[in-house]
C-alpha cells in the first residue's frame, strides 16, 4: 500500500511537473493593431533605428485579385504601401511603409494569401502564392517525388519574402545556393493608370530581362503575387560535421566547395576551430531519419537565452571596468 501511494504521488508529480515546466510560446503576430493604429515588428523585436513602425491600416488579401485591389486602393489614394509576410523575419526596415509616421500608409500582409501550390511534374516546376511558407512548398514538392535544388538553412520564410531578400543556402554547383537563381517566373502587381483599374498583374517569364530586377527587389518594385521555381528529381542530403583545427582553412575552402555540393564551413576564429560540413546529395533510398539536428535553429528554454544574455552583459561590464 505504501509503495502504491508513493508511485501515485510520483506519477502526479511527473504529470503536473511536466505541465508546469513545458511552456512553449509561439512567436507573436508581427502586426499588432489597437483602435487607431497598427504596429509592424520584425521577429527580432527591434528595427535598426530602434523606432516603431506605425501603419494606419493593414489588409490581408486571400486571392490575387484581392492583392491587386489592395495595390489599386493604395495607388488611387496616394498611400505609401509595403508588403510583409506572416513571418516578418526581415532585418532591414524596408517592409515598413513609412518611417515618418503612420499617416497615409497601408501595409499588405500575405499571411492569408497562402493557399495555392501547383506542381508541374512534366516541366519540373512549382508555382506558389507569395505568402506560402517554404516548409509547405517543400512538403508538397517531396510528395510529388521532386526536390527544390536550393533552400536557405531556415524554413521560417514565405516564398516571396525569401526570394525578395536573396535568401540562400550554400552551393557552388550548378546555379548555386541562392533560391532566386532557381526562379523561372513571377507574377508581380504594379501600379496602373485609371483605365487599368490603378493596378495590374505583370507576368514575368524566365527569358524576360526584368526577372533579374524583380526577383530580389526587397518589396520596393511591386508586390510579388506568385513565384515559379524550377525543381529536380527527388533527392536526399547526407550531412556530416567535422570539427577540426582552422589552421589551413584558407587553403581548404576552395577544394571543400568543389567536392561537396552543399558544403559549408563555420569558422570560430577565437577557438581556432573550423566546422566543415560534408553535405552531398544521395539517392532517395539511402537510409536516414531526414532530420537536420543543427542546434542553431531549434527552440530553447527562455531561461537559457536569458542567462546567455546576462552573462554577456556581465562580461562586457567587466571589460569596461578593467
Ligand atoms: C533564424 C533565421 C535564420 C535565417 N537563415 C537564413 C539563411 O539560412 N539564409 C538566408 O539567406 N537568410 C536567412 N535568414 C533571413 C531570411 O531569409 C530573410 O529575412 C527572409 O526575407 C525572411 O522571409 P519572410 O517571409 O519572413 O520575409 P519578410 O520579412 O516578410 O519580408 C522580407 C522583405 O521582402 C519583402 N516582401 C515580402 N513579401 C513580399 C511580396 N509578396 N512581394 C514583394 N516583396 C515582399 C518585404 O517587404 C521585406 O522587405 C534567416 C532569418 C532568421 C530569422
Amino acid at each position: 500500500m505504501y509503495y502504491f501511494r508513493w508511485l501515485l504521488g510520483f506519477l502526479h508529480l511527473l504529470v503536473w511537473g511536466s505541465i508546469i515546466l513545458v511552456h512553449a510560446i509561439p512567436p507573436p503576430d508581427p502586426v499588432q493593431c489597437n483602435r487607431t493604429i497598427c504596429t509592424l515588428s520584425n521577429s527580432y523585436g527591434a528595427w535598426g533605428d530602434r523606432k516603431d513602425c506605425s501603419v494606419k491600416s493593414v489588409v490581408y488579401p486571400t486571392t490575387e485579385e484581392e492583392l491587386r485591389s489592395a495595390v489599386a486602393h493604395a495607388n488611387k489614394n496616394k498611400l505609401k504601401v509595403k508588403v510583409v509576410s506572416q513571418f516578418s523575419h526581415t532585418i532591414p526596415k524596408l517592409a515598413c511603409p513609412s518611417s515618418l509616421g503612420h499617416h497615409d500608409s497601408l501595409l499588405i500582409s500575405t499571411a492569408k494569401y497562402d493557399s495555392s501550390i501547383e506542381i508541374d511534374s512534366v516541366n519540373l516546376a512549382v508555382t506558389a502564392d507569395a505568402g506560402v511558407a517554404l516548409r509547405d512548398v517543400i512538403d508538397k514538392v517531396e510528395e510529388a517525388g521532386l526536390s527544390l535544388a536550393a533552400a536557405p538553412y531556415w524554413e521560417g520564410v514565405s516564398v516571396a519574402g525569401m526570394i525578395s531578400t536573396g535568401a540562400h543556402g550554400s552551393s557552388w554547383w550548378g546555379k548555386g545556393g541562392a533560391v532566386h537563381d532557381h526562379v523561372i517566373g513571377l507574377s508581380m502587381i504594379v501600379p496602373g493608370n485609371e483605365s487599368e483599374g490603378y493596378a495590374k498583374v505583370k507576368q514575368i517569364a524566365a527569358q524576360d530581362q526584368l526577372l533579374n530586377a524583380a526577383k530580389v527587389s526587397l518589396g520596393i518594385l511591386g508586390v510579388i503575387s506568385k513565384v515559379k521555381l524550377s525543381l529536380e528529381r527527388g533527392f536526399k542530403r547526407s550531412i556530416t560535421y567535422n570539427f577540426t583545427n582552422d589552421s589551413s582553412i584558407e587553403n581548404n575552402f576552395m577544394e571543400h566547395g568543389k567536392k561537396y555540393e552543399f558544403g559549408d564551413i563555420t569558422w570560430y576564429p577565437s577557438k581556432h576551430t573550423a566546422v566543415y560540413r560534408y553535405d552531398s546529395r544521395v539517392p532517395m533510398e539511402t537510409p536516414g531519419d531526414g532530420i537536420n539536428d543543427f542546434l542553431g535553429f531549434q527552440s530553447n528554454e527562455i531561461l537559457i537565452s536569458k542567462s546567455v544574455r546576462a552573462s554577456g552583459k556581465i562580461f562586457l561590464g567587466l571589460i569596461a571596468h578593467s
